[in-house]
Formats: C-alpha cells, structure tokens, sequence
C-alpha cells in the first residue's frame, strides 16, 4: 500500500507526493546545499493519445521514462509527476555549463525515434530548469520556478530547456495582480467599449464599426486588450466580458438606428472559449437582439481561424447557429494563421478581414501587395467581401484600393473612439449613412 502511495504503477519512479516528501527533506538538510530541479513535458503529448489511443501514450510514456533514467544517470532520481510530466533531481552540480550538458544530453536521448507497437513516433520535450535554494526557499516555489521556466520553453518553441528568472517571478507576480483586478473589473464598471469605423473603400462611406475592449484600470490607466484578453481567456472571465462587449453593442445599435435606417453593421471580437464554454452566455445572444429590436444582420461576428482546424462539436454548432440566425462572421486577422480556403468556405464566412502585418508592408510592386491582391480575388471568387486592416497611409489606401479591396479600417481613417466620439463622427457624415 505504502508503494503505491508514494510510487507511479506505470514507470515505477516516485509520484508526486515521493517528489515533495524527498524536496521536504533537502530543503530541511539545513547545510544549505544547492540543487537542480528539472521538469520535463512532453510536447504534443495529447495528441499521440489522441490519435494513438492512450494504451499506446502509456507504453510511450515507460519508453520515455527509461530513457530520461538512462541519459540522466548521475541523478539522485527521476519522478513522475503527472500525464507526461518528470522530474528529475540533481545534488552536487557544479557549474551552469554542467547543467547545460545534461539538459542537452535528456533532450537528445528523446530525440531519436520510439518503437511501440510497430508504430514509430519522433517526440520532443520542453524542460523548465530552477536551482535551490536560490529559486525557491521550499518544495512547492521550486516546483513553480521550474513549471514557470518550462512554459518559456514551450513559448520559445518547444523542444529546449530554459532557466528560471528573477524576471519570471516578477513577470508571474504581474499576472497574478493583474488576475485579482480582472476579476472585478466588471463589477466596477472599469471596462468600456470603443468603436473603430469600417469604410467603403471606394467612397469612404461608414459602414460599418468594429467594438474594441478597453480596460480603464483605477492605477494603471488604459490597459490594452492584447495584455488581458488572453488572461481572460484562460480563466474564462472572457464570458462575461463577451457578454459586456455584446450588451454594449446592441445599445449603440440601438442609438445608431435611431437617426439612420441604414443596415449599420457592429462587429464583435468572439473568443474560442466563448463557444466551447457551455454557459457562456452566447447561446442568449439571439434573445438579447430580439428584445431590443435589433436584426441579427446588424452584428458581424469577428472570429479567428484557430476555431475551424478541428473545432469541438459545441463550437461548431453555435458557428452553425450564428450563421443560421443571420448574423454574419467575418474571419480575422487572414494571412496569420492557417489560411486554409476549405475553412473559408466550410463556414460560411461573409468578411475575410486581411491581417495589418501584411497592410503594413504593401508598397507598388511589393510581394505584399501581390498576396494582397490574390487574396482579394480569391475571396470574391469565394463570395466574401473583403476587409483591410490597420491602414495607415495613403498610398496603402490607393493600392488596396486599386487591388479591388472592399473595405478598410486603420488609423489613416479612424483610430478607436469611444462611443460618444464615435456617435458624433458618424452623426456628422448623416448624409453617408443613410441610403
Ligand atoms: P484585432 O481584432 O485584430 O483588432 C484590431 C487591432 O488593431 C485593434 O487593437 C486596433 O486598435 C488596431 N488598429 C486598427 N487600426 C490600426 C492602425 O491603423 N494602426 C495600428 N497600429 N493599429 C490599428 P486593439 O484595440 O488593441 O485590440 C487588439 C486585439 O484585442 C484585437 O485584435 C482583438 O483580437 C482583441 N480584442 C479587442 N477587443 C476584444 C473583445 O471585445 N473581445 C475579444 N475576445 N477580443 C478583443
Ligand atoms: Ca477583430
Ligand atoms: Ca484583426
């Protein structure tokens, strides 16, 4: 019983708990001898249970297993703490260099190919590498600095090892602040909606307006989306704050309405997780436009391609739905990601909106604005119109233009306003408005 407390059935190294009780018992050896911890992930381990079957992921796994015990020998011991996840603990190193080597050699001793059940695989790992008692003052900071370290390594693209930092630790402290105040942002009423005008290109009619979330943080000041979104995302306050952005944008469509019948369009930025999260709130989406009166038709859904490349079955239902009611989708930031044309045209897409990285280098005779322009014309081969973003100058204006691009949005035209702002611009071109 007491092994199987304390040790992994599958590979036979140390659990988790053997993992802490032994950390516990360095970290009280009070002659304050330094150790490494290295924690190791296998990339992409999902998806080889996913598509291997999970008893092919554990006999995989006593391969890996094996041979990090093998390269790693000098170790005082290897656990296992979860799925795919190892640790592996070393007294006495001598120097950084030493380290280097030997995270060098675990990471190599996975590289070459695996034979199981006469299927051969090629895995990487991403290893997170934290030093006590300088890292950490005990068991559980350690272990953070370590997963901390091999996050960056995941982020820098698998398959290496990376240090922990004093910075990671400021950088994480960061984050949890910034998550404590996220999560009464809304109640205190801090977040806000700013509108950017979409225009005909030809014309430079408004038509349109994409809603862009600000946080307006009591210290900080102007939080930019690109620092909270994905923070929001991870712990799924993105649900309410989607449910905000919408909520806010039939009230402006309530407002636009009332001096203009002109079909005016508000798109919305709809996160992945707002459509794989089961009470999101999305699914009252259609409710909240029929109590106001407001015809589907005038929200644009802006969504990425990331949602396409296998999407659960929730989130391809609800895509199904926002189609069917008839609010449209425009695909985001195009050219960025996959850029698949089967995608495209699998969902119903209405707007292919072309990422500004690739706006931004469009010169006269560019290989950008030849990607532009073909593009262009495979998306009204396609039925979609098409949506420039982040324009900036004129020439940028005249060449997309030229290249029989519909609509454009950037600073040359508008930069983000908020609504009172945004009201007034639109108020003042009345005459463009209406029909
Ligand atoms: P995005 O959807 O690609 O939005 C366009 C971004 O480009 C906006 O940044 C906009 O202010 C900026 N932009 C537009 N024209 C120009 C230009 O001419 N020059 C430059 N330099 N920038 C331009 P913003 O507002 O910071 O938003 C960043 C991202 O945050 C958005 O990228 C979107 O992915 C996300 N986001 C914003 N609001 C929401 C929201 O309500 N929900 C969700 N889920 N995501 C949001
Ligand atoms: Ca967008
Ligand atoms: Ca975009």
């Amino acid at each position: 019983i007491w092994r199987q407390a304390h040790f992994d059935h599958l590979t036979d190294l140390p659990n988790r708990l053997e993992l802490k009780i032994r950390l516990n018992k360095q970290f009280s050896n009070s002659n304050n001898e330094s150790f490494v911890v290295m924690l190791l992930d296998i990339d992409h381990f999902k998806d080889i249970n996913d598509t291997l079957g999970h008893h092919y992921g554990d006999n995989l796994l006593k391969v890996v297993s094996q041979r990090i015990v093998n390269s790693a020998k000098n170790a005082e011991f290897v656990a296992r703490i979860g799925g795919d996840e190892f640790v592996i603990v070393f007294n006495h190193i001598k120097s950084t260099r030493h380290i280097n080597q030997i995270a060098s050699n675990i990471l190599q001793s996975l590289s070459s190919a695996i034979h199981v059940e006469n299927e051969e695989v090629f895995i990487s790992a991403s290893m997170g590498i934290a030093c006590a008692p300088e890292d950490g003052e005990n068991t559980e900071q350690l272990l953070k600095a370590a997963d901390q370290a091999m996050y960056k390594a995941k982020n820098n693209g698998r398959n290496g090892f990376e240090f922990f930092s004093r910075d990671m630790r400021e950088q994480a402290q960061a984050r949890m602040l910034l998550l404590k105040d996220l999560r009464c942002a809304i109640e205190y009423k801090q977040f806000e909606l700013f509108y950017q005008p979409i225009v005909s290109l030809n014309g430079l009619h408004i038509h349109k307006a994409e809603g862009l979330i600000r946080w307006q943080h009591p210290q900080k000041g102007l939080i930019s989306p690109i620092a909270f979104i994905p923070l929001a995302e991870e712990t799924r306050q993105i649900n309410a704050i989607g449910q905000f952005v919408f909520s806010q944008a039939i009230e402006t469509l309530t407002d636009i309405k009332k001096f203009t019948d002109d079909d005016f369009q508000i798109s919305v930025n709809v996160s992945p997780v707002q459509l794989s999260t089961a009470n999101s709130g999305i699914d009252d989406w259609y409710a909240m436009l029929d109590a106001a009166k407001i015809s589907p038709s005038s929200i644009v859904a802006e969504i990425t391609e990331g949602l396409m490349v296998n999407p659960e079955e929730l989130t391809q239902k609800r895509l199904k739905q926002i189609v069917k009611s008839g609010m449209q989708l425009a695909l985001d930031d195009f050219g960025t990601g996959y850029s698949s044309l089967a995608y495209l045209q699998e969902m119903d897409t209405d707007y292919l909106k072309i990422d500004k990285r690739f706006v931004d280098n469009i010169k006269a005779d560019s290989q950008e604005l030849s990607l532009c322009e073909a593009i262009i014309v495979m998306a009204h081969q396609l039925g979609l119109k098409v949506i420039a973003e982040g324009i900036e100058t004129p020439l940028q204006y005249q060449l997309l233009t030229e290249a029989g691009c519909d609509y454009g949005q950037g600073y040359l035209f508008s930069k983000p306003l908020n609504k009172s702002d945004f009201m007034d611009l639109i108020a003042e071109k009345k005459v463009i408005l209406s029909k």
